[in-house]
């Protein structure tokens, strides 16, 4: 999944219930949305070193042990500025953000992407699947995209369904966004 879509999917909790019910401050949806998107600082990296950006989920970087890391970081940051909610939404963006980068290997388990291999290894450092991803990755580093155009016709051809999801949840996304500010405009008039 990509920015735009871990963006709405972040955004999405904030609008889901219970907490829908709640009125969050600016500071509040920024952290929440930040939380949804902070996996893929990692991707400067790639960009910079010249690494395939195809393979950034292979790293600690994207594992559920940094997750817990990132959480604390909030929460020490955090706890004493916003609401307990806030960090609830926070632990949620960032399990999802890993589950749906994950979603295209666990749709393939199914039979409805072409995608070969784990992205996500959820037991890291202990997940006996990542040696083999990875050994395959270093063995063969040309296989995977290295450049964006690269990562879009792959993640097209070989993963439609989610890229159909990433716009179903950006099309609601949206739509929750403009009944937010039709609302806000009502209140202000
Ligand atoms: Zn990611």
């Amino acid at each position: 999944m990509l920015t735009f879509g871990h963006t709405a999917r972040a955004y999405l909790i904030t609008k889901a219930p219970p907490f829908s019910k709640i009125k969050f401050n600016k500071l509040e949806m920024f952290l929440v949305i930040f939380a949804g998107n902070i996996f893929d600082m990692d991707v400067v990296w790639y960009f910079l070193s010249g690494a395939p950006i195809g393979a950034h989920h292979l790293f600690f970087g994207h594992t559920p042990l940094m997750g817990v890391i990132y959480f604390v970081v909030f929460y020490l940051l955090f706890r004493k500025r916003v609401k307990k909610q806030v960090f609830v939404m926070i632990a949620l963006a960032l399990f999802l953000h890993l589950f749906f980068d994950d979603l295209s290997y666990l749709l393939s388990l199914v039979g409805l992407t072409a995608h070969t291999h784990p992205e996500i290894f959820w037991l890291y450092p202990f997940d006996p699947r990542r040696n083999e991803v990875l050994g395959n990755f270093l063995a063969n580093p040309n296989s995977y995209q290295y450049k964006m155009i690269e990562f879009m016709q792959y993640y097209i051809t070989k993963t439609l369904l989610v890229f159909l999801l990433e716009i179903l949840l950006i099309i609601l996304a949206l739509f929750f966004l403009i009944k937010n500010l039709i609302k806000n405009n009502i209140f202000k008039n």
